[in-house]
């Protein structure tokens, strides 16, 4: 498995930092974002290091579907039932700050959004 010895995410994978997991299987880990922008905000990471969404090829198309599932069966078991967003942040100009491709998935109340 491919692997990054200075990426923060890669380190998560190797358990050498540590993480609220919510699911994990050979392919992929999702956790707790440290520091959520939503009630729930998970981060669903290939175990494999990938950089980022400008990175992937059809190879990975089977992969990248399982994650955007994922993120909805994780919103359902983690009761959010009011609608959630999957993000993906890529390269420098899209916001990306950690380098090892991950799908932000966030739901929950929000107090400040109208109606
Ligand atoms: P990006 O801006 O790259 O799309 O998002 C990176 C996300 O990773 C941020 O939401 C940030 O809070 C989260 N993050 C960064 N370092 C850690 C960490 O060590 N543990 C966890 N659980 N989340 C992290
Ligand atoms: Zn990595």
């Amino acid at each position: 498995m491919s692997n990054d010895a200075n990426c923060i995410f890669c380190k998560i994978v190797a358990g050498q930092i540590p993480s609220r997991k919510v699911y994990e299987d050979d392919e992929l880990l999702a956790f707790h974002d440290i520091a959520p922008w939503a009630p729930v905000h998970v981060l669903i990471i290939p175990k494999r290091h990938i950089v980022s969404m400008a990175d992937v090829t059809e190879a990975e198309a089977a992969l990248l579907g399982k994650m955007m599932v994922l993120g909805s069966k994780l919103m359902k078991e983690l009761g959010v039932t009011g609608g959630f967003r999957h993000v993906v942040n890529t390269g420098r100009d899209g916001g990306q700050e950690v380098f090892h491709l991950h799908l932000h998935v966030m739901g929950g109340p929000r107090p400040w959004a109208k109606g």
